[in-house]
């Protein structure tokens, strides 16, 4: 199996969002990709100037961040054509490897305007090189810039950041430098292409907790109802544990629960709904292992919430 560790830059409209194609917010200008064997050696590399379709010119964030001119663009691949010289370069066995989950939703976002995204079958699983570098030497919860990952590791520093080919092997001198097991047990699902059938739904048991991504519902009201989503069973022994908390919602995305397990002890549930382009609402949930001081936690949350929500009332 290789990483194909890619890195995209992207433009977006000039003149300003109301503007904007909302079939295409960013436009890619830019593809670059280092491809490691399974030793994690570098085997090859790609990079692609993309000639832009759809806005003819640059914002001007992308101009301050990117060091590229309107000019060389024009004298890139389309995308249509990069695109599929890039998935034919990947090959057959591989894993995406990028830092952060954008770039993936970024790259089928753009296939799906040009009617490509066949050619890359979803939900994508990936390694998000920039949540391995939390888990492997922070916290798991922080998500750091590329350039903080590599002073980090005290990694040379020899070219400028925000170039495709450069940022990409970038991230691939930091995913070498994560253990392998590490990596291994915490890739990540890309969900742009996301269930759409009970069938299609995804159930995965990590470490310490499970991960469930929904069908598609009408509402979050609908979603909530469900039976399955509202579960809070033990994924260790699969009994059902007794919610303490039920759920609740936080903002207007996310959800908590505390169940406890009489062998398990406590559980956490997370639901967070996300947004489909055409509207829709799926479910991430997640159940992981959790503790006393955590659940006190949430209870105290929760209070809070309803304290506020209340004045707000009044
Ligand atoms: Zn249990």
């Amino acid at each position: 199996m290789n990483y194909i560790v890619f890195d995209l830059e992207w433009n977006q409209c000039p003149y300003g969002k109301e503007k904007e194609n909302p079939r295409l917010p960013f436009e890619i200008i830019e593809i670059g990709a280092v491809k490691l064997n399974e030793n994690m050696q570098v085997t090859g590399e790609f990079h692609k100037l993309i000639h832009p379709m759809v806005y003819k010119r640059l914002h001007r964030k992308t101009r301050e961040i990117l060091d590229i001119d309107m000019k060389s663009l024009k004298e890139g691949a389309f995308f249509y054509q990069a695109v599929r010289e890039f998935l034919q370069w990947c090959g057959e066995d591989y894993m995406f490897c990028t830092w952060g989950n954008m770039d993936l939703i970024e790259l089928q976002r753009n296939m799906k305007y040009y009617g490509l995204q066949e050619l890359l079958p979803g939900p994508v699983r990936f390694y998000d090189v920039q949540k391995l570098f939390s888990i492997a030497f922070e916290d798991g919860k922080s998500r750091r810039a590329l350039e903080y990952g590599i002073d980090y590791l005290h990694l040379e520093k020899s070219e400028d950041f925000h170039h495709a080919l450069t940022d990409a092997h970038y991230t691939a001198k930091i995913l070498k430098r994560i253990d392998s097991s590490v990596v291994r047990s915490n890739f990540s699902i890309d969900c742009y292409q996301n269930p759409k059938t009970k069938e299609e739904e995804i159930r995965i048991v990590y470490d310490r907790y499970v991960k469930y991504i929904s069908r598609e519902f009408k509402s979050k009201e609908e979603a909530l109802k469900d039976r399955e989503i509202a579960a809070s069973q033990c994924f260790l022994c699969g009994k059902n544990a007794r919610k303490k908390i039920r759920w609740f919602s936080i903002n207007a995305k996310n959800y908590y629960c505390m169940a406890l397990c009489p062998r398990h002890g406590y559980l956490k549930g997370k639901i967070r709904m996300k947004k489909t382009d055409e509207g829709k609402i799926y479910v991430i949930k997640t159940i992981k292992l959790s503790d006393e001081a955590e659940a006190a936690l949430i209870r105290e949350k929760r209070e809070i919430l309803k304290k506020k929500r209340k004045n707000r009332k009044v």
